[in-house]
């Protein structure tokens, strides 16, 4: 399954560009062992690469954020730009933004969008170069989909803010130099007028990050805690009270940043070479002559097939320079819910194999990751039922979900 659009004359040009600078920075044999087939060839030159460079070198060439303006890492382009990047990554198995996935795809647009001439020259150079990390703390115990309810208190003082509070579900805290924090700076006023946006180093003293155990084994987001943080004044983006409008840029920005992507994608983002996800998927299949097993295996394929269209009437979009309408939450819920059960079946497939692997059994250890971390995708970037009702209100044209504390100061809003 490889459905593409034809290129224009410009496209191609472009293409041609992109592909001819990929040819001059990475391993000799890349491009060929990958465009041949040839494995070997392909491991041979990838066994010659590692990820920070990789990063620096995209950071530091403007492909990396062709959107973004050029005095500031970009290249001042066009959407069909950064669709052509994105194609051609994939097929030469590279990652976008390597680890910096959230810098690149959330910090890097707000900042463009609401920051302050300061701030745009201190940090966005060095989110594209993957010289300075950064996470996003807006999730609390208390507030996850109702994401305006946020509770962490940013108190002014003189010309600093001192913070109090927690935040949960933070990826990569543990190595971000800096986070987009949203807090709250005045509980008088209802809850989306209350907020301000602020970057945060996560070196401050007061900042305390504690790593939480997934059921996957591995630790991909924190707790962070925030006992007397102080920010400087100039670490506020937007204005004071202006959190809710910068924390909306930087939410539509993870939509179609990471939303939704499977394992597959997301270890590619970490920069593992990986396979076609299909041809992945059908390496993990011992029984494909099973003809039960074949039924469901393409209905998999439809649906796949389903989601590569629904992507590609966004992409046809970004190439004539438009902004994607609801494909992309559209895609989000269906690929989560597809990758869910997709994983449970490859579980089945593989039985006791992919429950109680044998130590050395990297393949069957790998399926039941999959499964296992298959659970996030409908709660991570916005959950498949928040999707669900801004679909029925934006698409469908139904009633908007009452909301009876919206105009209510947020201090005498109930809280558990
Ligand atoms: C892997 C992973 C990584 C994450 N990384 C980050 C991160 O880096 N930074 C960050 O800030 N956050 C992060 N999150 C948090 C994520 O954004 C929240 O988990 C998500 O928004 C849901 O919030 P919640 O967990 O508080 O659930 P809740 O909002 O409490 O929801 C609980 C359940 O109720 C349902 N529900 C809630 N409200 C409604 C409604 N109005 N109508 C219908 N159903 C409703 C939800 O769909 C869900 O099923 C991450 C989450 C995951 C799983």
């Amino acid at each position: 399954m490889n459905l593409k659009l034809e290129d224009t004359p410009e496209h191609l040009a472009f293409r041609k560009e992109f592909i001819t600078w990929l040819q001059s920075v990475l391993p000799l044999g890349w491009i060929e062992g990958i465009r041949d087939g040839d494995e070997e060839l392909f491991k041979e030159a990838r066994a010659k690469w590692d990820v920070l460079t990789w990063m620096k070198t995209i950071g530091d060439s403007g492909y990396a954020a062709p959107l973004w303006p050029i005095e500031y890492g970009g290249l001042s382009g066009h959407t069909w730009m950064q669709q052509i990047i994105r194609e051609e990554l994939g097929n030469y198995r590279l990652p976008l933004a390597g680890f910096n996935l959230l810098g690149v795809g959330l910090a890097g647009p707000t900042i463009i969008e609401h920051g302050s001439q300061g701030q745009k020259e201190r940090y966005l150079k060095k989110i594209l170069t993957g010289e300075e990390i950064w996470c996003q703390l807006f999730s609390e115990p208390g507030s996850g989909s109702d994401l305006a309810s946020v509770a962490t208190r940013a108190v002014k003082d003189g010309d600093e803010w001192i913070i109090n509070g927690q935040k949960v579900w933070t990826t990569i805290a543990q190595f971000s130099k800096f986070g987009m924090l949203l807090a709250r700076t005045d509980p008088d006023k209802p809850k989306h007028e209350g907020l301000s946006y602020f970057i945060l180093d996560m070196k401050t003293p007061g900042v305390d990050v504690r790593p939480l155990k997934q059921m996957t084994g591995s630790s991909e987001f924190n707790e962070v805690f925030f006992s007397d943080v102080r920010i400087p004044a100039e670490n506020l983006v937007g204005s004071e009270g202006d959190g809710w409008r910068c924390a909306r840029t930087t939410l539509m920005n993870e939509r179609s940043t990471l939303a939704g992507l499977s394992i597959d994608e997301t270890t590619f983002i970490g920069g593992s070479a990986r396979k076609d996800p299909w041809q992945l998927f059908v390496d993990m299949i011992p029984n494909t002559k099973d003809p039960q097993i074949r039924q469901k295996m393409a209905q998999f394929y439809i649906e796949s097939t389903v989601k590569e269209i629904t992507g590609l009437r966004a992409n046809l979009k970004r190439m004539r320079g438009e902004t994607p309408g609801p494909e992309g939450g559209v895609n989000k819920v269906f690929n989560a819910e597809y990758n869910k059960r997709k994983s449970s079946f490859t579980v089945d497939a593989n039985g006791m194999r992919a429950i109680a692997w044998a130590k050395d059994d990297s393949t069957a250890e790998g399926i039941a990751t999959r499964f296992l971390r298959a659970r996030a995708n409908t709660i991570e970037g916005g959950t498949s039922e928040i999707l669900r009702n801004q679909m029925s209100e934006r698409i469908l044209g139904l009633p908007r979900e009452i909301e009876v504390d919206k105009d209510v100061p947020f201090k005498e809003i109930k809280r558990q």
